[in-house]
C-alpha cells in the first residue's frame, strides 16, 4: 500500500456531465452550484460544455453561466467541447483548459458526434493546434474506454491506440471515461497498466460511473496503481443516458469520504461538499444517489435516546 498517492486531484463534473443528463435547470441555479462547489476546496471544476444547443439544450447557456461565475483563483475550471466550433467558443469565452472527447468505439462516436473515431481524432489535432496557439491546454478524453453500449467490449489495444494518437498530436493529458459503467477493478488494472507501458509520461485522469455499483472499487484499484486524478459528480448528479433510472457518475462526497479515511488528502471539506450535494438535489428536484449524502459521514452520531425500530446487525 506504500505506492498510494498522498493527495488526489478531483475534478468536479456535476455542473457539466451531471446537469447535462438531468432535465434543464435555470441559469442562475447552475451559477450558484458552480460557486458553491468552488468553495469546497475542490481543485478542478468542469464548468460547462460548448455543444450545439439543439443536441444538448441543457448547455445552451454555457457562455452566460461562465460569464457570471465567481472565479476562485484556487480552482482550475475547464470546458468540454465536441468539435472545433465548440473549442473556438470556449476560447472566446475565456477558458484556457479545454477537454475534447472522442469515443474508442466507432459506433458510439458516430451516435455521439456523427462521424468516425478517426475523423474525430483528425478534428482533435486541429483543436490542439488552435488551443495551443492561444496559450491553452487540452485534455483528450477517450470515452467508452471500458466498454460500449452498442459494441460491447472495447479492446484495450483500441483504447490505447486512440489515446496514443491524441498524445502524438500534442494533447497535454488524457482521461478515460467509463461512459456506461462497464469498468471493474480488473479492467482498470489492465487498461492503466497497458497505457503506462505505451505512454509512460502521459498524465492520466479517470472518470467512472457507478451504474453497476463498481465505481469506488474502480477508484481504489486505480489509486493502488498510483493514479491520482479523478472525476466525480456532486451528489452523483447525472444519470445514465443508456439505462433510464440507473445511476451515473460516482458521487464526489463518497469518494472524498473513502479516501480521507485512507489518509489521502483531496483538499475538499467533506461537510461543504455534502452541503453542495444537498443544494444539487434541490436544484434538480429529485433524490440523488449519493449514499454519503443520505447517511452522512461514518462518524455521524445518532441520539441514543428513543427506541430502535429493528434489531440492527
Ligand atoms: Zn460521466
Amino acid at each position: 500500500m506504500s505506492d498510494l498517492p498522498e493527495r488526489l486531484s478531483l475534478r468536479e463534473v456535476g455542473p457539466r456531465d451531471g446537469l447535462q443528463n438531468e432535465d434543464p435547470v435555470p441559469t442562475a441555479d447552475k451559477i450558484a452550484l458552480i460557486d458553491a462547489l468552488s468553495l469546497t476546496g475542490v481543485s478542478r471544476i468542469e464548468a460547462v460544455s460548448f455543444v450545439h444547443p439543439r443536441a444538448i439544450p441543457q448547455m445552451a447557456d454555457a457562455a452566460e453561466v461562465w460569464a457570471a461565475v465567481t472565479r476562485n483563483p484556487a480552482v482550475r475550471y475547464s470546458a468540454l467541447v465536441p468539435n472545433l466550433t465548440g473549442a473556438q467558443r470556449a476560447l472566446d469565452s475565456g477558458f484556457t483548459e479545454i477537454e475534447v472527447v472522442v469515443s474508442a468505439s466507432d459506433t458510439h462516436n458516430r451516435k455521439n458526434v456523427n462521424r468516425s473515431t478517426e475523423e474525430s481524432l483528425d478534428d482533435i489535432a486541429r483543436i490542439i493546434d488552435l488551443v495551443h496557439g492561444r496559450g491553452g491546454s487540452v485534455q483528450a478524453i477517450v470515452s467508452t474506454a471500458f466498454g460500449c453500449p452498442y459494441e460491447g467490449e472495447v479492446p484495450v489495444e483500441r483504447v490505447v491506440a486512440v489515446a496514443s494518437r491524441a498524445m502524438r498530436d500534442g494533447a497535454d493529458s488524457l482521461s478515460f471515461g467509463d461512459t456506461t459503467g462497464m469498468a471493474t477493478p480488473t479492467r482498470v488494472t489492465g487498461l492503466v497498466g497497458e497505457t503506462r507501458m505505451a505512454l509512460p509520461d502521459a498524465g492520466l485522469n479517470l472518470h467512472f460511473h457507478n451504474t453497476r455499483g463498481t465505481g469506488l472499487a474502480n477508484v481504489l484499484a486505480a489509486i493502488e496503481l498510483g493514479v491520482s486524478d479523478f472525476d466525480a459528480s456532486v451528489g452523483g448528479l447525472g444519470g445514465c443516458p443508456y439505462a433510464p433510472g440507473a445511476s451515473g457518475n460516482i458521487a464526489t462526497e463518497e469518494l472524498v469520504h473513502m479516501v480521507e479515511d485512507m489518509g489521502i488528502d483531496t483538499g475538499i471539506r467533506l461537510d461543504a461538499m455534502i452541503a453542495a450535494a444537498g443544494e444539487a438535489e434541490r436544484i434538480v428536484g429529485r433524490t440523488l444517489p449519493s449514499q454519503v449524502l443520505r447517511a452522512g459521514p461514518r462518524t455521524r452520531r445518532t441520539p441514543a435516546e428513543g427506541t430502535a425500530t429493528a434489531t440492527a446487525t
